[in-house]
């Protein structure tokens, strides 16, 4: 069977990594419009659940990202000035640039085409060459958004703002800071997911958002909103102790949740 897959992000990979154990007769091509190292975002965490089922698809994969993770049961929740550990949750975290590396490796060894810097042809062009067509092209899917009345999609966008941030602070555990503040409570999480960083997500309410006067300047793509960055590290300067808030195409963002009536 020819497959295509649109977008090489960890869905894309991980999906052609598997296709390609099922049935080494399938020829598979993954499409990513990124060069390999363009990867935007810091560590991802992932559950015991999560990674259960990883070591029971592909073991290589597996034991890949076992030597490159950091790993934690604790989960501390840090408000007005006392800390409360819920322990027992079993999480490891890595980095996103990492994992990729990691998939795209595995990909290679066993087979699969990958194009980078790649604009993948649009789904239609595709399906008249290959057998099947996969989008894996992430939250803002093109492909799910020309068909949307045959996805039956629905978009709900939540209503709290966030921004993705790393910093070089390494956590020693999975961390909720919750401050209160003149304009409300404003709230970051973060974990480590290497040796020298970790992941610092940092949220609140639309309400806070507008009260502490942020916006949306609507970076350029790649860009961040390095003066909003600057208001969380002033916010936040107890919880870092000097170390910096690290940008990488980090604005203000909103979590969608995507509903399809079909996924495919
Ligand atoms: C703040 C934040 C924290 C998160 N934390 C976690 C976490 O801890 N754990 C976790 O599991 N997940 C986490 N996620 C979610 C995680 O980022 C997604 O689940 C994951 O990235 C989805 O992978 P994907 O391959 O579906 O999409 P993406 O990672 O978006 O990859 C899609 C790829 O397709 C490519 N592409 C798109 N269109 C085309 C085209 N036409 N041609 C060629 N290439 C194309 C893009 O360049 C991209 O590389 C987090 C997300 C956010 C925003």
């Amino acid at each position: 069977m020819r497959v295509a897959c649109i977008g090489g992000g960890p869905a894309g990979l991980y999906f052609a990594a598997l296709a390609r154990r099922l049935g080494v007769g399938h020829e598979i091509t993954v499409y990513e419009r990124n060069a390999p190292d363009d990867t935007f975002g810091f560590g991802v965490v992932l559950s015991d659940e999560t990674l259960g089922g990883i070591e029971h698809a592909d073991p290589r994969i597996y034991r890949e990202m076992a030597g490159e993770f950091a790993r934690w049961d604790d989960i501390d929740v840090h408000i007005d000035g006392t800390v409360t550990t819920s322990g027992g949750h079993g999480f490891a975290a890595i980095g996103r640039q990492r994992l990729l590396r990691i998939l795209r490796a595995r990909c290679a060894e066993l087979g699969v085409r990958i194009l980078t810097r790649t604009e993948a042809p649009p789904a239609a062009e595709l399906a008249a060459e290959y057998d099947l067509v996969v989008a894996a092209d992430g939250v803002n899917s093109l492909t799910r958004s020309t068909y949307a009345d045959h996805f039956g999609t629905t978009l709900e966008q939540r209503h709290n703002r966030f921004m993705w941030l790393g910093t070089d602070l390494v956590l020693d555990a999975f961390n909720f800071h919750v401050l209160r503040t003149p304009y409300g409570i404003v709230q970051a999480h973060g974990y480590p997911y290497s040796r020298e960083r970790s992941t610092f997500i940092v949220e609140m309410a639309e309400s806070v958002w507008e009260a502490a006067g942020f916006t949306d300047p609507r970076t350029a793509p790649g860009r961040s909103d390095l003066d909003s960055i600057a208001r969380c590290e002033e916010l936040f300067a107890d919880v870092l102790g000097g170390h910096r808030l690290l940008p990488n195409n980090s604005h203000w963002q909103r979590f969608t949740t995507v509903r399809n009536r079909t996924w495919r």
